[in-house]
């Protein structure tokens, strides 16, 4: 519940080469005033420290995908992100942090999205106000699982940002100013409902529900045989429909989306998903 919340996180560097989260992180280290409000604490650290060092996304193993409750109990893993995995899932647990709010960035044209992980009610509607606060912010629903290993699912409670389109590596002045300014917005709503004073939300908003990964055509020996469409790149959250070109091969033959109803594709050509077999997230939109 959100209004037992006691403690926050601020994470940024989960991926090493994200940089908006990363710098913002840095940021709020330096100037901790700037995360301070009434009715609670927030902290902020960066995850993983080498990574970030070494400007990589990960050293042996994706960071974000090594915080399966098993995995976390499994002495054998011991790799470098699985110790560390270890580490900050101890240090969420000891320092009772009750909400964590993980910064990434991507290459996918995804603005400010805001994916919850689960379905918390709370959660959603401090979702709808944010809507509000910059056209550019999408709502992401994915189900939690026992098998998630997203590093938020270490703590009670959750929220995964993504902005984007950046490269990595890459510093988006503007990009980096509407993070900021998203993250001063759940801070501010969290303080406003502690004091009693709720900020508004919308009577009725979309948010968009994931419901299944799209890979690239692959060959007998897993290489991809095809692009993303050029009338589907940056097309994040726009509809897909039935008949619509989605992979174009570099013959220049055109292959089409398959499925009988319309779809909300999301991380569309996200670089660093071509090694998970993921060309693009799809969704379907709720109006809530
Ligand atoms: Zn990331």
């Amino acid at each position: 519940m959100i209004a037992s919340i006691k403690k926050i996180a601020l994470v940024g560097g989960t991926h090493g080469g994200e940089l908006t989260g990363i710098f913002l992180i840095k940021k709020f280290k330096q100037y901790p005033h700037l995360i301070q409000r009434y009715g609670f604490e927030s902290i902020a650290f960066i995850s993983n420290e080498k990574a970030v060092e070494v400007g990589t996304r990960y050293i042996d193993i994706d960071l974000n995908r090594a915080f399966n409750c098993q995995d976390l109990k499994n002495p054998q893993l011991i790799n470098y992100e699985q110790s560390l995995a270890k580490k900050i899932a101890q240090r969420i647990q000891q320092e009772k942090i009750d909400l964590v709010i993980d910064l990434h960035s991507t290459t996918s044209n995804m603005g400010l999205t805001v994916i919850l992980h689960g379905d918390n009610p709370d959660l959603l509607k401090m979702a709808g106000y944010l809507t509000q606060t910059n056209s550019k912010v999408r709502i992401l629903q994915h189900e939690l699982n026992k098998q998630s290993s997203y590093l938020i699912s270490s703590a009670e409670l959750g929220v995964t940002i993504e902005v984007g389109a950046v490269a990595n590596g890459v510093l988006d002045a503007k990009l980096f100013q509407e993070t900021e300014n998203l993250v001063y917005a759940i801070l501010d709503y969290l303080e406003a409902d502690k004091k009693g004073q709720p900020l508004p939300v919308p009577p009725s908003f979309t948010y968009y529900s994931a419901i299944g990964t799209v890979d690239y055509p692959r060959n007998e020996q897993g290489k991809i045989q095809a692009m993303i469409h050029p009338q589907l790149q940056f097309q994040d959250y726009q509809p897909l429909n039935p008949g619509n070109p989605i992979f174009i091969t570099f013959d220049g033959e055109e292959i089409f989306y398959q499925g009988d109803e319309t779809v909300y594709p999301v991380f569309i050509n996200e670089a660093a998903y071509y090694e998970k077999g993921t060309a693009m997230c799809l969704t379907k939109a709720v109006r809530n």
